[in-house]
């Protein structure tokens, strides 16, 4: 499945599972664990959270992690990034989230004067990375040169994005640039290939369970992985840090944010607050949304981008949809995440309340936003337009926004 933009990493992850120096950390993207069934040949919508862990210890994993975790720590960092814009005026509105690659790489590209807008978070993927290879570390007695940090994905533009030199922190802390946040990122149809490379069959997994430390994640963790999932998330907590109360029970079934329509427009309130949000899929959707921001014409406090259709379920990295069936295959996708994240108790479902979040902020970073959070889980963006000489160029596609 791999391809030379887009190589297929893990016979490098099994050489170090080989090496008895090196300890391999694999750490699960939300959308992963409801697709892995199909890379097997099986029904779409099954959620197979323990059947994944369990097949990452058969393959030999030192420590399985939960990037729902980081998804959390991504919440507090970008809700509090948002309360400040709002509260303090630090920066301007409308904030734009900042987790997927692919769409930051096109407003890099396309809409460079929308930087100052997005926000300065990194992706989950590279909050946990940064954390692995600095608190994890620690906490196990390990050293971050030891560990060998795997990022499973359902995104082939997370190879991408662990290479950006300005998105690596855990080399800076420790002084040495040769330590990677994540080493590697394999997806989830590599995951099902490697396992049939070595003979093991869905039913031969034992089902497990994550490590501790980074391996809780809350119930908004679980919704990232959908479009519209990272705005209930933020707007949960956003809620709790404006207000210091609960968000009242419509944010936990934010159904303007959520389904498969590609622009959806919402207001929540907040307190005195009326928030404007937009969630979009698509960057050709996000061109036009941003042109129309430019104009005057649309005023938002926080708009969600994903790239793929229907969010992370539909990853580059995701097994095939079947033809004529790809809405139906996204939706049941969509359904898992949504039915587990409702299957849990409120105290369970957002990212503030999440206890190894709460130990977190106690043991190492202190509070959100605090240094050493803006020193390891915050980033800048580039300006790329310049190099592509794209002011240059004239014709767009209309589908998929690129030149
Ligand atoms: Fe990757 Fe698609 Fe998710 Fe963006 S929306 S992070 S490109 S899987």
């Amino acid at each position: 499945t791999g391809s030379l933009f887009t190589p297929n990493e893990y016979p490098q992850v099994q050489q170090a599972i080989d090496d008895p120096d090196s300890i391999v950390v694999v750490s699960t993207s939300p959308a992963v664990r409801v697709a892995l069934a199909e890379a097997f040949g099986l029904e779409a919508g099954r959620f197979e959270e323990e059947k994944m862990i369990g097949l990452l210890r058969k393959l030999g994993a030192d420590y399985v992690l939960d990037t729902n975790f980081a998804a959390d720590l991504t919440i507090m960092e970008e809700a509090s990034e948002l309360v400040e814009r709002i509260t303090k005026k630090t920066a301007p509105l409308p904030q734009f989230t900042s987790c997927c690659p692919a769409w930051v790489k096109y407003a890099e590209t396309f809409h460079p004067e929308i930087i100052p807008n997005i926000s300065s978070a990194k992706s989950p993927i590279g909050m946990q990375g940064a954390t692995v290879k600095t608190y994890f570390a620690r906490e196990k007695a390990l050293t971050a040169k030891q560990i060998v940090h795997v990022a499973l994905a359902p995104c082939t533009a997370k190879k991408f994005e662990v290479r950006r030199e300005e998105f690596n922190s855990s080399g800076r802390y420790h002084g040495d640039p040769a330590i990677r946040d994540t080493d590697f990122v394999i997806t989830t149809t590599e995951l099902a290939e490697w396992a049939q490379s070595k003979g093991i069959g869905f039913d031969d997994i034992e089902p497990s369970h994550y490590d501790n430390l980074m391996g809780e994640g809350s119930g908004a963790g679980v919704i990232f992985g959908n479009t519209g999932g990272v705005m209930e998330a933020a707007l949960r907590t956003a809620h709790y840090l404006i207000t210091g109360t609960a968000a009242p029970t419509e944010f936990f079934d934010l159904q303007p944010v959520r389904g498969l329509t590609d622009v959806k427009e919402a207001q929540a309130q907040i307190g005195d607050l009326t928030l404007n949000v937009a969630v979009v899929y698509g960057t050709a959707n996000a061109g036009r949304l941003i042109e129309q921001i430019n104009r005057g014409e649309k005023q938002y406090h926080f708009v969600e981008v994903m790239t793929c259709p229907g969010g992370c379920i539909s990853g580059g990295g995701q097994p095939k949809l079947n033809w004529g069936q790809e809405d139906l295959t996204r939706q049941q996708r969509i359904d898992a995440l949504y039915t587990r994240d409702r299957s849990m108790d409120i105290i369970h479902r957002t990212s503030y309340d999440n206890e190894e979040i709460k130990k977190i902020y106690e043991r190492f970073y202190g509070h959100p936003l605090s240094e050493l959070a803006e020193k390891l889980l915050h980033t800048h963006y580039t300006d790329r337009s310049a190099s592509l000489g794209v002011k240059k160029m004239k014709y767009r596609c209309k589908v998929c926004g690129f030149i």
